[in-house]
């Protein structure tokens, strides 16, 4: 019987849960490393994708959620996620969330790979901070006990079940139920449009507590964010309204690559970036959104236009430089339709879960509506379900078993991001992997007591994990390119990853 409940992370996942943890009655706690109101939600900025159109349907969100994740989506988890979508943007207007309208109807935009205008916003391109906004005040409202600036070292675990948590500051705190809502690991890599909170903490945190990762290999790296002052993204969107990218002599080369150019999927844009940096000697690219107009740009956009104009460039008048960097993990902590884990006691949602709704490649938009979705279907879970049995999770290899061993070499931050960046990025070879494996296996991190320590030491697990799983995959596939195994493999396999100490 689940009566007490700790939530880590304090983004769309794991505020919903929150919320619909203590709307049933549980006693919540959310423990949150920094602000309340810090984490990758708060910087989406593209929007949502849920069907709310009458010329939409559940049946093309699911094809569309699908083809993106080029063979290695869960179609039940498609279908659950796609179906709870109108039902959820209901509930987060409920809450409070503004989303644009047009005309008195909510204003719907096309992004990549989407076959309809289905993604809603809110403050043109601020749709991460109006839904955090919204959350963190029914949150405060609610009386919920929230503990920020307060780093989840470890997970406790008794007799295979995780019964609470180890604060980095060397408290514990004694639970029914642990749900890791940590979000994404962007800053495993040099470029990263996530905040510093991404370190991927979660991921660590449940292969240490016994748990399954699933499909970690995938990393989505965003095709554009700014070359100049930081990674800070700039969002599909802005192509999606017909920007275009332009290599140093002003070529449109995406139209050399894809039928779809500029709104192809993103790994195919990204490498597509890369590629062209390359023959640049890592010059960036341009992304020219000056067909825009300044007043257009400034409405629909206004934080990136804001953005953009405080490095200097008014990109109504000239392309804005652009480079590829870590944005998304598609997969994570394996769980079933209801966040549950392969560790009872322990649930995981939204960017640090894997709940095959993403496969190889994340449709743009979708991961807000995930974490949304499941937010509310662990809780629904939790108290539904909670005399069920262990959950069956997809079937498919044996995991990969990484083992402490042998490292006699410090390691800092700069090291792994490098390592990452080199053999875990955008383009990957199967010797390069090998021999990254080998080095990661050696390195250590000083002893974590400290934030930047325990979140080194969380990147290096996370690193080991991707690097493992790259290797084992042989084959291109979504995010995940070979140069050594361009095609794609005749069998369709998930990827899964465990640590034994
Ligand atoms: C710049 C940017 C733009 C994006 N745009 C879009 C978009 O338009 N549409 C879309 O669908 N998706 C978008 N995404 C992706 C989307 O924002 C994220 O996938 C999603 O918000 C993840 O939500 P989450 O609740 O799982 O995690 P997060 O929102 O990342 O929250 C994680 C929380 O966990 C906390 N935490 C982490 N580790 C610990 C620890 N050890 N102890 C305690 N607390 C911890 C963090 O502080 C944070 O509060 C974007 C992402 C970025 C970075």
């Amino acid at each position: 019987m689940t009566e007490r409940l700790i939530v880590v992370g304090s983004g769309v996942a794991g505020l919903t849960a929150a919320l619909a943890a203590h709307a049933r009655g549980l006693d919540v706690t959310v423990i949150t490393k920094s602000l309340l109101t810090e984490s990758n939600t708060r910087y989406a900025q593209g929007g949502i994708a849920a069907v709310t159109a009458d010329d939409d349907s559940v049946s093309s969100h699911v094809a569309d959620t699908l083809r993106a994740g080029a063979g290695l989506s869960e179609p039940t988890s498609a279908e659950a996620v796609c179906a709870a979508g109108t039902e959820t943007v209901a509930e987060l207007i409920a809450a409070g969330v503004r989303f644009d309208v047009s005309d008195g109807r909510l204003a719907r935009g096309l992004e990549a790979a989407h076959s309809r205008a289905r993604i809603l916003h809110a403050d043109g391109d601020a749709t991460g901070a109006a839904i955090v906004g919204a959350l963190v005040a029914r949150a405060l409202e609610a009386g919920i006990d929230v503990r920020e600036h307060t780093m989840v070292a470890d997970l406790l675990v008794r007799d295979g079940r995780v019964h609470g948590v180890h604060l980095l500051d060397g408290e514990q705190l004694d639970t029914d139920a642990v749900v890791l809502a940590t979000g994404g690991a962007g800053h495993l890599y040099p470029y990263t449009t996530n905040p510093a909170v991404a370190t991927g903490d979660g991921l660590a945190l449940a292969l240490r507590a016994g748990a399954v990762l699933a499909d970690v290999e995938f990393v989505q790296f965003h095709p554009t964010s700014l070359a100049v002052g930081g990674n800070v993204l700039v969002s599909e969107a802005v192509r999606g309204e017909g920007a275009v990218l332009r290599d140093v002599h002003g070529h449109r080369f995406m139209l050399d690559v894809h039928p779809d150019a500029e709104l192809a999927p993103r790994d195919v844009v990204a490498r597509a970036i890369a590629r062209q940096m390359a023959v640049q000697n890592g010059a960036p690219v341009h992304l020219d959104a000056t067909a825009l107009g300044a007043d257009f740009l400034a409405r629909r956009f206004p934080t990136i236009d804001a953005t953009v104009r405080g490095r200097g460039i008014d990109w109504s008048v000239e392309p804005v430089p652009v480079t590829p960097a870590a944005h998304y993990v598609m997969g994570g902590v394996a769980t079933d339709l209801w966040g549950r884990t392969s560790v009872p006691g322990l649930l995981a949602v939204g960017e640090v879960a894997w709940t095959g709704l993403h496969g190889a490649n994340r449709l743009a938009s979708n991961s807000l509506l995930e974490g949304a979705v499941f937010g509310r279907r662990v809780v629904d879970g939790l108290i539904e379900q909670s005399a069920s049995s262990t959950p069956t999770l997809t079937s498919g290899e044996e995991p990969i078993v990484l083992r402490a061993a042998g490292a006699d070499r410090w390691c800092g931050r700069d090291d792994i991001q490098q390592l990452a960046w080199e053999a875990l990025g955008l383009e990957r070879e199967g010797a390069l992997l090998d021999r990254a494996l080998q080095t990661l296996t050696t390195w250590q991190v000083a002893s974590p007591t400290d934030v930047k320590s325990a979140e080194d030491a969380n990147l290096l697990l996370v690193a080991r994990a991707v690097a493992a799983a790259a290797l084992a995959r042989e084959e291109s596939r979504g995010a995940h390119w070979r140069t050594d195994a361009p095609d794609v493999a005749r069998s369709v396999r998930h990827s899964f990853v465990r640590w034994e100490a």
